[in-house]
């Protein structure tokens, strides 16, 4: 299947739309590596020559994290956050509260516990989250 195809069957799954915009910022999430916040990719939008607002990337990005298409991880101790494209893959994330830098964390700790709580309360878990915040290795000790 060709990204195309993919993002239209990723939007359908959440009764969107395609559009012109909702695919730009789909493809900059698929293109990087990192978590990007709605101003970068309103950068990397206006380097690929597409006509968008900052507000319009904002919307958008709300919109599917709505749907749960992409992740969004809120920065403490600022207004910002950073996302992500969902996948398959569930992920945990270090962030340097000073430089802001977010590495992500292959695997999950949690699965145990998960089911621990599960035998012992008897609840149904359907997820969580885990950010960790902290310093980096450029940033600790300043
Ligand atoms: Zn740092
Ligand atoms: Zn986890």
């Amino acid at each position: 299947m060709d990204p195309e195809n993919r993002f239209d069957e990723m939007l359908k799954s959440g009764n969107l739309k395609s559009t012109k915009h909702r695919i730009a910022i789909l493809e900059v999430l698929k293109g990087n590596k990192i978590p990007l916040s709605a101003e970068d990719i309103y950068i990397r939008l206006k380097q690929n020559n597409i006509s968008i607002s900052l507000s319009t990337v904002y919307r958008v990005l709300e919109t599917l994290h709505e749907k749960d298409i992409v992740s969004k991880v809120n920065i403490p101790d600022s207004n910002r956050a950073v996302y992500e494209l969902h996948g398959n893959e569930h992920r945990h994330h270090l962030l340097c509260v000073k430089c802001r830098k977010l590495l992500a964390i292959d695997g999950c700790p949690l699965e145990e516990y998960e089911k621990l709580l599960e035998d012992r309360f008897g609840f149904t878990v359907k997820g969580h989250n885990l950010e960790v915040y902290g310093y980096c290795n450029n940033c600790a000790g300043y």
